[in-house]
């Protein structure tokens, strides 16, 4: 039946790249079996959940909504996803997504855009975007058919599309979640992600999910306690020190997300939470910083799609020379084009210094300014906007570059992904064109379980 109501999403919103009914009824009765044996229960028994299509699924087809892998059949699951199926929860399909997950509004597919569940008008490009690049996913949990849906975050690809979708999008700290069987963006920024209705939903699915994994060396070794939310009148903010960025106060914020920021920081201190402004000198510079690193290892990462171990091979070419080209020129849209030529040009000998190893330095001093707030000024969360307004009309974000288009949505999202830390967008209200505004709260590293408390306590 869900996956029915599925297929009807699928194809009005295109979140779907491909259901998996076949899986959802093999997983069920599998956990079913299981769930006799045991005598007990998971929380994710017989629920259904979405995965991006980055994540490899084996015996089905992971795209990364690319024409360059549109063929490609793992052989094996992703870490998150073998974890899903263990802990009995049923693949209801593989969402849509930007092509290698390089975007932020889930309108750079080679399958097609992904629609806005609230949109009013679907006709002549006036519906809204989702946000991406993970769109296919927050559209499968906002529009009811999965209680939870896999995305995964480089630079706030679970965070916006949840943000402008109207679900919780969680992006845990770095290594808490592994990245076996991701196909990657940029290693060191990405990090698998959960969207849900609510916070409590999110923390389930994380607990399925997160541990360490010998198949990914850079998860974190010890394991961590799961993360465990008291139920919400056993919650208070009292004493909870809350960080508002000054520099997040910055131009091109929609008034009402200004607005409902304030008001959430002012209802935090009237129930006794400290709210401070705290300076956070760095921040901005995420996004030159993220677009620097980002596409130098998009340049390393694409290196491995040359048309002859796997992903599309040109039908004809003279020499192998011609069939990487031919190939990587049929199979990659403009945007991974333009990112692996500005990658490779940030890595010659004569650039490297200049802008790696620069944008590594500043790096570095957004996670000191991150250290300096949670670590020598006591901050517990800090308090931001996800976006800077709620969701654009698909037919105005197709008209600027792609890279304003990042720039701009990415501002408030990129920093935790270059610090590792983990972050929360949580909906907050409508605006006034009856569209989602959401906030982010974001905490040091590992601090899951107090950052989900005042989660929850806001939602
Ligand atoms: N918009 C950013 C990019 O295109 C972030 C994408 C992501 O988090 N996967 O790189």
């Amino acid at each position: 039946e869900h996956a029915l109501q599925a297929a009807k999403v699928a194809s009005h919103l295109n979140a779907f790249i491909r259901l998996t009914p076949e899986v959802a009824l093999s997983s069920s009765n599998e956990s079913s079996f299981r769930y006799q044996r045991r005598g007990q229960r998971s929380p994710l028994e017989g629920v259904p959940i979405a995965v991006k299509d980055n994540y490899c699924t084996k015996d089905i087809p992971t795209t990364c909504a690319s024409k360059m892998l549109e063929k490609f059949v793992p052989t094996y699951n992703a870490t998150v996803v073998d974890r899903l199926i263990h802990a009995g929860a049923v693949l209801l399909g593989k969402t849509n997504m930007d092509e290698f997950s390089m975007g932020s509004g889930s309108v750079e597919s080679f399958f097609g855009p992904v629609k806005n569940v609230w949109s009013k008008d679907f006709e002549n490009d006036n519906w809204r975007i989702t946000g991406g690049s993970s769109g296919g996913s927050a559209v499968a949990v906002a529009s009811g058919i999965c209680f939870a849906a896999i995305g995964s975050d480089t630079g706030g690809s679970v965070r916006i599309p949840a943000s402008y979708c109207g679900v919780v999008g969680l992006k845990p700290t770095y290594g808490l979640i592994s990245r076996h069987g991701l196909i990657p963006l940029a290693n060191s920024m990405d990090c698998p992600g959960v969207l849900a209705n609510n916070v409590d939903d999110c923390v389930s699915v994380l607990n399925a999910i997160s541990g360490p994994d010998d198949c990914d060396s850079t998860t974190i070794k010890e394991p961590y306690p799961k993360v465990e939310l008291p139920f919400l009148d056993q919650i208070n903010v009292e004493g909870i020190r809350v960080g508002i960025p000054e520099q997040c106060s910055c131009e091109g914020l929609m008034p009402e997300v200004r607005d409902t920021w304030v008001k959430i920081a002012d209802i935090l201190e009237d129930n006794g939470a400290q709210v401070r402004r705290v300076s956070m000198p760095n921040i901005l510079n995420s996004i030159y910083v993220y677009s620097v690193l980002n596409q130098c290892e998009v340049a390393s990462n694409m290196a491995r799609y040359d048309g002859v171990e796997y992903g599309h091979r040109a039908s004809t070419a003279a020499s192998t020379e011609e069939l990487y080209a031919k190939s990587r020129s049929e199979g990659f849209n403009i945007v991974v084009k333009t990112r692996i030529l500005a990658g490779n040009y940030f890595l010659l000998k004569r650039n490297y210094d200049n802008y790696y190893i620069r944008a590594m330095k500043v790096r570095r001093m957004i996670f000191n300014d991150f250290k300096q707030v949670f670590e020598k000024d006591g901050i517990d969360v800090l308090l931001t906007p996800t976006t800077l307004t709620d969701a654009p009309l698909y037919r105005e974000f197709v008209t600027k570059s792609n890279r304003d288009q990042c720039a701009l949505n990415d501002l408030f999202t990129t920093p935790a992904n270059l610090a590792g830390i983990p972050a929360v967008s949580i909906p907050i209200r409508l605006s006034s064109n009856c569209l989602p505004i959401s906030l982010q709260l974001m905490g040091n590293t590992l601090q899951e379980n107090l950052l989900l408390r005042v989660a929850k306590w806001i939602e």
